[in-house]
């Protein structure tokens, strides 16, 4: 009984072995970084199905932003202003017109380190007189100086950006802190905290001592990257940065174009109490830049400052989510999680009731099954990603199909190594006990020992009947023999109605009593046979046989002298054990 409980407890352990073995390799895996671009590729395409018109159910909330208005300079704006950069007095004329409809704030994403006359002057009393007026500078690698005004009057912010490893825009750097100029903000980060201060909106660090860094602006919570953040591994978090929740391309924002400005063609009330970013958006302009839409179409940096702007905005005015990952237990949690998914659904498919099933059913049911689980997986991630979440996707997907594999495997050995009817190890998988038996006893140098067992009158039993009731007969008998023996002995079905038992490190003696005990097991059974000539109920005759296994070639002798043993049993009135060692008493 006890012996059942634990191999009971032998396949649970197992259970719990191979998710533990697979989660743990898959996220060592993960820690080299070999799974981060497929993640992010993974991000990415999520950004894509959100933003997707094509898709209208897998499209949430995603509006146009209400209160930023982007003026543009596009390619063919340039081409009828005849001119780049903006002279200094056309950069004042378009700020006075946005002026006049007061704005909360206004954003001036061209570089001016340098005069462009004519109009300095003009353009310098502008900068003076307008207190919401917030300039750019670049301040890592190849540094751009800031209009010199605004820098004096601190109405500048840095537009750098920090790529991932494949080149895309995915993260916003909010501030860096350097000792040669103390803490500077980005330009999209003093745009949006200008915008909030007119709500009365004031950042302020948490209070709470586990998150020193925790910073909330309204309702917004924001947390830095830090080096493993999310499915990012070992990036380069200097500074503050977080994840950049992309609202979109150039649709997702009201945009009009400078020329419209400059001739006063706009609707009413256009800047009025908004954000007004002035950027070029043409590509001879403004460099390339790729963020996760699309390779194809790169976005440029104004694009991706309206990004960052709104981002901070909507989360701290709306509510909207900024992008979150989770600790690093939990996502492990999560792949471990994913990995008995996999494993338990693999097993419940192919437990040994489905056994009769042929290959071809039996892999389709695997990739079937894999699939689902995998779609289930993406589905989960990514409306997980619209409440704000980032979640690893691609390790516990192959995580998922690594653990089935195994199970798979597994079974597939199972399969080759057990008799089907008696859930017993079967002849293939009894040699190769045997022969492992004997390397260890030749360590040992100790005897080891081999009972046959065979049913008596086993033709009669099927005779009489059934063959189906002649193999319940056979499940019972080897169980009953399983339960008699010891836990270091191994029983397999030897033959039809064979059974051998491998008794290592044991003599003729102790073989014996074994033997004679599953004699009386099998006879406690009381499984009714009528027509044996021996006994009325199923009996069972035994051969054993003792030596000490020099070598391999001691193996042959064993059995043969077990078979002699067994044959003695049966020619001297059946049901009894009959070890080799009496036979050479009696002869000699
Ligand atoms: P003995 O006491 O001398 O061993 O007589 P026996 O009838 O048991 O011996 P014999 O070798 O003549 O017959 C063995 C029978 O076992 C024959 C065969 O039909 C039956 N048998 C072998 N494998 C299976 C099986 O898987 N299921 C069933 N039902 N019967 C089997
Ligand atoms: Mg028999
Ligand atoms: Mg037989």
């Amino acid at each position: 009984m006890f012996k059942l409980l634990g191999e009971k407890f032998y396949q649970w352990r197992k259970m719990l072995l191979i998710p533990a073995t697979v989660a743990g390799l898959v996220i060592g895996a993960n820690l080299t970084g070999i799974l981060e671009p497929l993640e992010l590729l993974t991000f990415d395409q999520f950004f894509r199905w959100r933003s997707q018109e094509d898709f209208p159910f897998l499209k949430p909330t995603e509006k146009v932003d209400p209160r930023i208005v982007i003026v543009t300079i596009d390619e063919s704006d340039i081409i009828t202003l005849k001119q780049w950069p903006l002279s200094d007095a056309q950069l004042a004329q378009l700020i006075n017109i946005i002026k006049e409809e007061e704005p909360k704030v206004i954003g001036l994403n061209i570089f001016r380190d340098f005069p462009v006359a004519p109009g300095t002057e003009d353009l310098n009393r502008v900068f003076r007189n307008t207190p919401n007026l917030i300039g750019i500078e670049k301040v890592i690698g190849d540094t751009i100086k800031p209009p010199a005004i605004l820098s004096e009057l601190e109405q500048v912010g840095f537009v750098d950006l920090v790529l991932d490893n494949d080149g895309k825009i995915r993260r916003d750097l909010l501030s860096i802190t350097s000792e040669e100029f103390g803490q500077k903000l980005s330009f999209s980060l003093t745009l949006a905290l200008t915008y909030l201060k007119e709500e009365d909106i004031i950042p302020r660090l948490s209070e709470s001592s586990r998150n020193e860094d925790e910073i909330i602006v309204g309702k917004a919570h924001l947390f830095p990257l830090k080096k493993n953040s999310g499915n990012y591994i070992n990036i380069d978090n200097g500074g503050y940065q977080i994840l950049l929740n992309y609202r979109g391309g150039k649709k997702s924002f009201q945009t009009i174009s400078i020329l419209d400005v400059l001739s006063q063609q706009y609707p009413d009330n256009l800047f009025r109490d908004r954000l007004v970013l002035i950027g070029g958006t043409a590509a001879s302009i403004q460099p390339s830049l790729f963020t996760p839409y699309d390779r194809s179409y790169p976005t440029s940096g104004t694009i991706i400052q309206a990004n960052a702007i709104s981002q901070v905005l909507s989360a701290a005015l709306d509510d909207r989510p900024l992008l979150k990952v989770w600790s690093e237990p939990l996502e492990w949690l999560w792949i471990l999680t994913w990995t008995s998914t996999g494993m338990f659904a693999t097993y419940i498919l192919f437990n040994k009731n489905s056994f009769q099933y042929n290959t071809v059913i039996k892999w389709s049911v695997f990739i079937a099954s894999n699939s689902v689980l995998g779609l289930l997986l993406i589905a989960s991630n990514y409306l997980l990603f619209l409440q704000g979440w980032w979640v690893p996707t691609i390790s516990p997907l192959i995580a998922i199909v690594g653990s089935s594999m195994i199970v798979i495997v597994d079974q597939w050995k199972y399969l080759a190594t057990f008799d089907s009817l008696t859930q017993i190890p079967n002849r293939f998988y009894f040699d190769k006990v045997l022969e492992q038996t004997c390397l260890l006893n030749q360590l040992f140098r100790r005897e080891t020992s081999l009972i046959l067992c065979d049913i008596d009158h086993f033709k009669q039993y099927n005779d009489t009947y059934g063959h189906p009731a002649g193999d319940r007969c056979l499940q019972n008998v080897a169980q009953a023999i399983r339960i008699a023996i010891r836990s270091s002995d191994f029983v397999a079905r030897y033959g039809g109605e064979e059974f051998a038992i491998i008794l290592p490190k044991t003599d003729s003696k102790e073989a014996k009593k074994v033997a004679q005990r599953i004699l009386r097991k099998v006879k406690f059974l009381k499984i009714d046979h009528r027509r044996s000539l021996t006994s009325n109920y199923v009996t069972l005759s035994c051969g054993v046989s003792s030596l000490r296994l020099e070598d391999q070639s001691f193996l042959k002798t064993l059995i043969q002298q077990a078979d002699i043993a067994l044959y003695k049993a049966k020619e001297q009135g059946r049901n009894r054990v009959i070890s080799y060692d009496s036979l050479l008493v009696t002869e000699s």
